[in-house]
């Protein structure tokens, strides 16, 4: 270095203090301010899992920020109507909301994906997707046309197949049934001849028990137990097809994330993942106990889809995926990186985790 590019650096260098200088109080000033954050959902006040879960995320940003940031979490019909938080959201009325994409399947097909499709992907293969393998990019494509930004927060696990009043012995028994059952997962019944509904979480018991659906899906023992659809529907049908891993969404309107600062955008990121995690593990420790209070206390009975149920369902969600594909290059791509994903974790899965618990189970007799 000669001297006048020592004198250049001292002059850069000079500059670069006197404007951290100048600057400095701005941005603390900045930091300090407390930002109001508005977030709806899909879900009723307080429902365990999905409502607490939401609710407990939105009080853990505030606590994170140490106030600053202080979202305020509106349920299902306190600011919105639940099927209008993706518009609220998307038009900056409020920041954020929590629910599940696949209610804005009728946006984007593509949106079904980054809950849960019909043979999709468990919660850890969810996650082996979104995180490493394209899926967020795909998601932040989909989402960004809407002027959104989507992040995993929250999942159910392998949901059940769903009550009905009356037993599914072939699949010619899901003709003419009205089911409420949303998602590509509908989609797929209304191969079979059923006719899909889909209906927030407050409204599908009142449904159920006058009538005006002859059988229902919601998530999982520990759920569906608090929703007393045994009362109007005995059996109970697993393993789900249609939500082998229901991951839940933070929507973030996307002018208001991109002009947060990246420690601020780390706290709500840090946030939902933790959530991600806590929701699965809440869902997984408590489904068993009910599921058994359910069987013993209620009259419940369990049932299996059969293998050739299975197969049709097999058969008429690849129609449905074709009918997908059609809909636009976006979806394709999706669909596409989703069956590559599918292939290459559950491969893995397959002789890790399925074959290690299939044994284990078999050892103890569980
Ligand atoms: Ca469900």
């Amino acid at each position: 270095m000669d001297r006048r590019d020592l004198l250049k650096s001292a002059v850069a260098g000079a500059t670069t203090v006197a404007a951290a200088t100048v600057a400095a109080p701005a941005i603390a000033a900045k930091k300090d301010k407390k930002m109001k954050i508005n977030m709806v959902s899909t879900w009723p006040r307080d429902f365990p899992g999905l409502g607490t879960g939401a609710q407990r995320f939105a009080k853990r940003v505030t606590e994170m920020s140490g106030g600053r940031m202080e979202v305020k979490y509106y349920a299902a019909g306190e600011r919105v109507k639940a099927f209008d938080s993706f518009d609220e959201v998307a038009s900056g009325n409020s920041q954020m909301y929590h629910s599940a994409e696949y209610y804005w399947k009728g946006k984007h097909p593509g949106y079904a994906y980054f809950t849960s499709v019909p043979f999709g992907l468990t919660y850890t293969e969810m996650n082996a997707w979104i995180r490493f393998g394209g899926g967020q990019e795909l998601w932040d494509k989909l989402a960004g046309s809407y002027g959104l930004k989507g992040l995993m927060c929250g999942n159910t696990g392998v949901q059940m197949g769903g009550w009905f009043r009356k037993e599914i012995n072939s699949a010619d028994d899901f003709k003419g049934l009205k089911m409420r059952i949303p998602g590509l997962g509908g989609d797929v019944l209304s191969k079979l001849g059923a006719s899909p509904v889909t209906l927030p979480g407050g409204q599908i018991y009142e449904n159920l028990v006058s009538g005006s659906l002859d059988a229902t899906e919601w998530v999982g023992p520990w759920n569906d137990k608090i929703m007393k659809f045994y009362e109007a529907a005995k059996y109970y049908y697993y393993p789900g097809m249609h939500e082998p891993g229901a991951m839940l969404a933070l929507g973030i309107n996307k002018k208001w994330w991109d002009g947060l600062s990246p420690a601020d955008q780390a706290i709500i990121e840090a946030a939902a993942s933790m959530e991600n995690d806590v929701m699965m593990a809440e869902y997984n420790a408590k489904n068993g106990a009910s599921l058994k209070s359910l069987l013993k206390e209620h009259g419940v009975k369990l049932r299996a889809f059969s293998d050739d149920i299975y197969d049709s369902f097999g058969e008429a969600a690849e129609k449905v995926f074709a009918d997908v594909k059609k809909h636009s290059p976006l979806a394709k791509e999706i669909h596409e990186s989703f069956v590559a994903a599918r292939a290459d974790i559950g491969s893995w899965a397959k002789i890790s985790d399925q074959a290690y618990v299939q044994q284990r189970n078999r050892v103890l007799g569980l």
